[in-house]
């Protein structure tokens, strides 16, 4: 290990502890790490379970079903406009359970810090973390924290698992589009996606575009309260929405037809995928849900929507009929029709 200067300028044999930097006893699971759990997790977590310290967290559930899912999140860089990776890895997965027709109530979070990461940096992610949660209504009641030696990281990964209640009778999944449903998105194409790219900083030209991020939970529920008729709900993040509705049309055996010309997308995002040879119905969207329902709900859907701070733009965008099955088709501008095919491999990288 290398010798590292004390504060009189002595050489020390021993490095001395560097508080504001994560080092590799952070992941000890000794002093070190109680130090981190207590000074930083804790205060931000704060819970009677996670409270109590054990190896798992005790929680009261009602009985019936519960919906489980897990999600990691590596994306890069670590803040970006509208959000950074702690926000995100709460908001992705409240809405992976949320999607599910379930009501989340608990997360768990999985940390791999990398040596020589800002103190500051993970306790203005844990901040954040508290503040989706909170806004979302769940707790983060156990975690794991392990530290891996500089350059095996990139920072900073955070795994969440998230646990919700389905009541009872509720069925809601990808295979349960019929024809004769409407497809309703809850706002804008590919400002997550476009904003983490403008944060790397490679765009050569600045853009206001800020990341759609955030919890759907409540609006969901307000949906599900309106329409209780829904029979799909699915977040369209990676691969976008044009993906999303490619595993759709699959799983419920359908054909789903896309309108062109009511596609929502926000002029400066249309002109970064302009300048970068993107199609916005193909970039994450870490804020928005693809709804599917009966045709004689869609209004009632969309007006309900639209009063959630997260669904002002709210539209119908496709139709859902019985063939050509397992394909999405897209009416253009000019009268049209042409295959949405899912994406082909990775178009932007780390990008959650
Ligand atoms: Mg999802």
């Amino acid at each position: 290990m290398a010798e590292t200067l004390d504060i009189t300028g002595a050489v020390c044999p021993v490095p001395l502890v560097h508080n504001q930097q994560i080092v590799l006893g952070h992941g000890s699971g000794g002093k070190m790490a109680a130090d981190l759990i207590a000074k930083t997790f804790l205060p931000a977590f704060d819970n009677p379970a996670l409270r109590a310290g054990d190896d798992g967290a005790v929680v009261d559930i009602s009985t019936g079903r519960i919906v489980l899912s897990t999600d990691s999140h590596v994306v890069a860089p670590l803040f970006f406009p509208g959000g950074d990776i702690g926000h995100l890895a709460v908001c992705g997965t409240v809405n992976d359970v949320a999607v599910m027709g379930a009501t989340p109530l608990y997360l768990t979070v999985g940390f791999i810090l990398e040596e020589g990461l800002e103190l500051s940096a993970l306790e203005r992610v844990t901040a954040s973390m508290k503040a989706s949660a909170a806004e979302a209504g769940v707790q983060i009641v156990t975690g794991d924290t392990k530290v891996v030696q500089r350059g095996k990281a990139d920072g900073l990964y955070i795994s969440t698992t998230g646990v919700g209640i389905l009541p009872d009778g509720r069925k809601i999944g990808g295979a349960q589009a019929k024809p004769g449903d409407v497809v309703l998105l809850s706002g804008t194409m590919g400002d997550h996606g476009i904003a983490v790219l403008a944060a790397r900083g490679e765009l050569g030209f600045e853009t206001d575009v800020r990341s759609d991020c955030a919890p759907l939970n409540g609006l969901i529920a307000d949906l599900l309260a309106a329409c209780p008729d829904v029979h799909v709900l699915r977040d369209p993040t990676r691969g976008g929405v044009a993906t999303t509705l490619n595993e759709i049309a699959k799983q419920s055996g359908v054909c789903i037809t896309l309108e062109e010309k009511s596609l929502p997308v926000k002029p400066a995002v249309a002109s970064v995928c302009e300048m970068l040879g993107f199609d916005p119905l193909y970039v994450a969207n870490e804020g928005k849900v693809l709804v599917i329902l009966p045709a004689e709900s869609a209004e009632k859907a969309l007006e309900t929507l639209k009063k959630s701070k997260y669904g002002a733009d709210s539209i119908k965008i496709g139709t859902v009929s019985a063939a050509p099955a397992k394909r999405v088709l897209m009416r253009t501008a000019i009268g049209a029709t042409r295959v949405v095919d899912m994406l082909a491999g990775e178009m932007l990288p780390r990008i959650c």
